[in-house]
C-alpha cells in the first residue's frame, strides 16, 4: 500500500501519453468489434463470399483463401488511420526513430504476414469443419493448439526477424554474468541475443522468447547502451525468472484452455445461427468466418482483466526471481526507474487502470516490492 504514497506522482506529460495511447488501444478493439457486427448483420459477409467464389471460379479453397485476404484488407485499411496516429504519437513524444517510409513498409509487411497466417489458420479450420462437421470444434481446437506451440516455437527465428534484426550478444562480461545466474538457478538459457529495437524506437525493453531449442533472451540495444551492467543483469535475471517459472509452457496452456471454451462457444453460436437465424445454409459455409471471430474477440475482451492479473502475477514472480538472484535490488530498482523514464511509463496507474489495462504490475509497485524484499532479508 506504501507504494503510491512514496513514488512521486505521474507528470501530465506522462499521463497524457499513455491516457491517448489506452484509448488508441479501446478505439482499434471497438472498430474491430463494429466491422465483425457490421459485415454479419449487412449480409456483406456473404456478398463478399460470392466475390470470393467468383475470383476463385468456384474452387472452394482458393475461395476461403480470397475471402480470408479481403477480410485481412478491410481491416487493415479501416485500421490504418488509427495505425497512422500512433506513428505520429511516438514522435510527438520524441519515442520513435522511424521515418514515415519505414513505417508505411511495416504496414505493408503486417499486412502481408496478418494474410499468410489467417489463411493459413481459415484454411486448416474450414477443412476440418467440411471433414468432420460432427465433432469439428474439438478438432480444431487441438489443431490451434498445435499451430499455438509452433508458433511459439518459430516466432523468434521466422516472425520477429521480419520487423527487426536480431544478432547473438557479443558482450563478454555480460555472458558470463548471465552464465553465472544460470548456473545459480540450475538452468541454461541457449541465447541472449541484442534487438535493433532503436532502428524504430527510443523506448528500451526485454523479452524471454521461444520454445525448446528456440528458447532466448532478447534484450533491446536501446537497453544495452545506455544501462549499466547491474542493471542489465537485473533485467536478465527477471526474464530468467520467466524461463525458469515456465511461463510460455503456462502461458500456451492458459490459452488452450480459453481456446477450447472458445471453439465450443463458437460452435454453439455457429448451430444457432444456421438453423434458428437462418442466416447461414451450412457450417461450411466460410461466410460465417465473421461470426466465429467475434465469439472470441468478445470472450478474449471478457478474460481480459483475468488474463492480466495472471500475467502480473507471473510478473511478480520473474521480479522475486530477480531479487534473489542478483547481488543488491538497488540495481533491479534503478533499472525500473530508467525504463519507466525511457519509455515514459506511469509509475502509479490508477487501480482501475492497472487493473484492466496492465500485463505489469505499476513501476512504483515492484519498486516497493524490491524496497520490501531487501528489508525482509537484510543481513
Ligand atoms: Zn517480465
Amino acid at each position: 500500500m506504501s507504494a503510491t504514497t512514496v513514488a512521486s506522482p505521474d507528470s501530465p506529460e506522462v499521463r497524457r501519453y499513455n491516457r491517448i495511447r489506452r484509448w488508441l488501444g479501446i478505439g482499434e478493439f471497438v472498430l474491430g468489434l463494429a466491422l465483425l457486427v457490421v459485415i454479419l448483420v449487412t449480409g456483406w459477409t456473404s456478398w463478399l463470399r460470392d466475390l470470393a467464389y467468383q475470383g476463385a471460379r468456384q474452387s472452394y479453397p482458393l475461395a476461403v483463401f480470397l475471402y480470408t485476404v479481403m477480410l485481412v484488407l478491410i481491416s487493415k485499411i479501416l485500421g490504418l488511420g488509427m495505425d497512422y496516429y500512433s506513428f505520429r504519437l511516438e514522435q510527438r513524444y520524441q519515442l520513435s526513430n522511424q521515418k514515415l517510409r519505414g513505417w508505411a513498409w511495416d504496414q505493408i509487411k503486417e499486412f502481408m504476414v496478418g494474410a499468410v497466417l489467417a489463411s493459413m489458420l481459415v484454411e486448416l479450420l474450414y477443412f476440418i469443419i467440411r471433414q468432420f462437421p460432427e465433432h469439428w470444434w474439438v478438432l480444431a481446437w487441438f489443431g490451434f493448439l498445435v499451430v499455438a506451440i509452433l508458433l511459439a516455437q518459430l516466432a523468434p527465428v521466422l516472425l520477429f526477424p521480419i520487423f527487426y534484426k536480431f544478432e547473438p550478444l557479443q558482450d563478454e562480461e555480460l555472458k558470463l554474468r548471465l552464465v553465472r545466474l544460470g548456473e545459480r538457478a540450475g538452468t541454461r538459457v541457449r541465447g541472449v541475443y541484442k534487438w535493433h529495437l532503436s532502428e524504430k524506437s527510443k523506448k528500451a525493453n526485454a523479452a524471454l522468447t521461444g520454445l525448446g531449442n528456440t528458447r532466448r533472451i532478447i534484450l533491446a540495444d536501446t537497453l544495452l547502451a545506455d544501462y549499466s551492467a547491474d542493471e542489465i543483469e537485473a533485467v536478465l535475471a527477471h526474464e530468467l525468472g520467466h524461463h525458469v517459472h515456465k511461463h510460455i509452457l503456462k502461458g500456451i496452456a492458459v490459452q488452450a484452455a480459453v481456446t477450447f471454451v472458445g471453439f465450443w462457444a463458437a460452435n454453439w453460436a455457429l448451430q444457432y445461427a444456421i438453423h434458428r437465424w437462418h442466416m447461414f445454409e451450412t457450417l461450411s459455409d466460410f461466410a460465417n468466418l465473421p461470426l466465429l471471430a467475434l465469439i472470441f474477440v468478445v470472450l478474449s475482451f471478457v478474460l481480459m482483466p483475468a488474463m492480466n492479473a495472471w500475467s502480473r502475477y507471473n510478473e511478480r514472480q520473474a521480479d522475486r526471481y530477480a531479487f534473489e538472484n542478483i547481488p543488491n535490488v538497488s540495481s533491479f530498482v534503478s533499472s525500473m526507474n530508467k525504463l519507466a523514464d525511457q519509455n515514459l511509463a506511469e509509475r502509479t496507474p490508477s487501480r482501475w487502470v492497472e487493473w484492466w489495462f496492465h500485463s505489469h504490475p505499476a513501476i512504483a509497485r515492484r519498486i516497493a516490492a524490491a524496497e520490501g524484499w531487501a528489508k525482509a532479508n537484510a543481513g
